[in-house]
């Protein structure tokens, strides 16, 4: 064996060990996941800790993917921004997918369908549908896609949107507001845990939205978690945690 061949070889082995690691390098730091601090009963805190579906389903999806990572719970208005300058590198918060945000951010394949939906005092008995909701004053949450909703629905007298969907709430429960429009499962949660019996949601859904993971657009995570969250549908993680929180077998799961 000529000393140019080991040499040969050793360069070759100096790159392996370079690769192996650079790869440990990723899997080692940490990535910073931005959860919602008031998102129930996907994203939320409690004593400090993050809690619910999504902290739940983030934790299987990073297993699978083998991704380390640091929770930061945050208020909803501070999650773009924070996505935006880097402070972190995915957020997991009930995060719409729409066609505006995908022209800013990188989003993940969705993992949970839903839509929004109008409450109503429960002694409310004439706002049904959203037509009648014409000439009547509307809370929901600064920023979120039902704001946007709300904004194209014709004749409405007043929009009220609060940075905490709970202060939107709150405005109904006391008869301030005539009606909350906001993400079906949230205000289900509301109106059993919170809502006292002075809350209804009424009609059907108004619309479809899915939830993903969302990003900055040049990343190096979305790929990964794309893999990580059919892993958890393949295996039944997803269809466990959903039952869990929501009590019922998904009627259709993610990819299907
Ligand atoms: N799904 C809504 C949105 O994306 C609300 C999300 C939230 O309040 N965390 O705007």
């Amino acid at each position: 064996m000529s000393v140019g061949m080991l040499g040969k070889r050793g360069l070759y082995g100096f790159f392996l060990l370079l690769m192996i690691l650079s790869a440990g390098c990723t899997t080692n730091n940490s990535v910073k996941v931005g959860i919602e601090s008031n998102f129930r009963p996907f994203t939320y805190t409690e004593a400090g800790e993050g809690k619910g579906f999504e902290v739940e389903l983030w934790q299987a999806i990073a297993e699978k993917a083998n991704l380390k990572y640091e929770l930061i719970p945050m208020e909803y208005r501070e999650l773009n921004e924070a996505v935006k300058s880097g402070k972190v590198d995915l957020a997991i918060a009930g995060m719409t997918i729409n066609n505006a945000r995908k022209e800013k951010f990188a989003f993940s394949d969705p993992y949970f369908q839903t839509g929004l939906v109008i409450l109503t005092a429960s002694d409310n008995e004439t706002i049904k549908t959203e037509d009648d909701l014409a000439g009547k004053v509307v809370a929901t949450r600064l920023g979120s896609t039902a704001y946007t909703y709300t904004g194209d629905i014709k004749g409405i007298k007043e929009i009220r949107g609060f940075p905490s969907i709970t202060e939107a709430y709150d405005q109904l429960k006391d008869k301030k507001v005539d009606a909350v429009v906001f993400d079906e499962r949230n205000a289900h949660d509301f109106i059993q845990k919170s809502g006292d019996g002075k809350v209804k949601i009424v009609g059907e859904m108004l619309n479809k939205e899915s939830y993903g993971v969302v990003s900055k657009k040049r990343n190096q995570y979305i790929g990964r978690v794309n893999l990580g969250i059919e892993a958890v549908v393949k295996d039944g993680t997803y269809a466990a945690l959903y039952k869990k929180w929501f009590g019922s077998e998904p009627s259709k799961l993610p990819g299907e």
